[in-house]
């Protein structure tokens, strides 16, 4: 009945006139009750050293479970969610949900591993951020070395000073940070050389086509002889096939994420990919053509 109901009411909204605003009206109000009704959930997605093999890191990427639409995209209630100032307390569930997560793996005796949680601007920008991951970091009893936080390099650029001030206070107390989607920013070389950061994410868009886009491959391989003058770590984003994989390792990219290794994931799943960390592609003969 409550489906039927729901039907009916999706209905409603997509024949009305103004069936935007309708949308994201009901949107809004749905999204304000799911933080209490326990519909969000997180999914990890793998980071792999192709050298060792291991899994170095898993990203925590959240999911809402809509009671009658089903599960929802990130891309879908993200910006909405930043709009209407839900952002910060979802913010801090993930936090404390993948910190908790992870935890618990290394409870389970599974080797050490990070687990990455993506800050989005409103969130990095908060006036108390650094006292909140703090205190959940406390709470949830996790090492702050276990937690890496990916933000995007545009955040960054907004106020250098009071950025470089909250990465150092972040930096000591030892966490990770990775700049995601970059290359599709705005910093420069002199700027990026300033950020206590230890990690670039490459950003999908270059990494789809890196085998056959010539501009695409150079900024990919620009991005990763930058990332080494700069002692900074690299990873691919978005790697699906061989040939990419292949492309990325002549280029020296030791880190990877993208559906060729995993997608993303439930809690439960990551235990299986840590019993079975077998990468078929990424033995010595395969990687190394010449
Ligand atoms: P992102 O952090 O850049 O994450 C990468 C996105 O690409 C993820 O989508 C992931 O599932 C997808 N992806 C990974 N590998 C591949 C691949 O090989 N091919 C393709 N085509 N896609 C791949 P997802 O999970 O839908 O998340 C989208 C974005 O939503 C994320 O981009 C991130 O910016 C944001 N997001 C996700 N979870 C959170 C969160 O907990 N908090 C905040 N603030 N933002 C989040
Ligand atoms: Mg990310
Ligand atoms: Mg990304
Ligand atoms: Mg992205």
């Amino acid at each position: 009945r409550a489906k039927e109901q729901g039907r009916n009411r999706y209905h409603l909204y997509t024949s009305s006139m103004d069936e935007q605003a309708l949308q994201r009206l009901t949107m809004e109000n749905d999204l304000r009750r799911a933080l209490q009704n326990g519909e969000f959930l997180l999914y990890y997605q793998p980071k792999i050293n192709i050298t060792s093999g291991r899994i170095v890191c898993f990203e925590a990427l959240v999911r809402w479970q809509h009671p009658e639409i089903g599960l929802v995209s990130p891309n879908q209630f993200i910006p909405l969610a930043e709009d209407i100032g839900l952002i910060v307390p979802l913010g801090q569930w993930v936090l404390r949900a993948a910190c908790r997560q992870n935890k618990s793996w290394q409870e389970m005796n599974y080797p050490p591993m990070r687990v990455a949680v993506n800050f989005s601007p409103k969130q990095f920008l908060q006036p108390m951020m650094v006292n909140m991951v703090e205190q959940v970091l406390a709470e949830e009893d996790m090492d702050p070395r276990w937690l890496e936080m990916e933000v995007t390099e545009n955040v960054m650029l907004q106020n250098v000073d009071k950025t470089i001030d909250t990465l150092n206070r972040l930096n000591n107390l030892g966490i990770h940070i990775s700049i995601d989607d970059f290359g599709t920013g705005y910093s420069s070389l002199s700027y990026i050389k300033k950020l206590p950061i230890q990690t670039l994410k490459i950003d999908q868009s270059f990494v789809s086509d890196i085998d056959t886009n010539k501009d695409d491959a150079a900024i990919a391989t620009a991005v990763i002889n930058m990332a080494r003058s700069l002692r900074l770590n690299v990873i691919a984003e978005g790697v699906e096939t061989v040939e990419q994989l292949k492309m990325l390792s002549d280029l020296d990219c030791q880190e990877m994420q993208g559906y060729l290794f995993s997608k993303p994931v439930s809690a439960e799943e990551v235990t299986h990919l840590l019993k079975s960390t077998e990468w078929p592609y990424l033995a010595m003969g395969h990687l190394h053509s010449t």
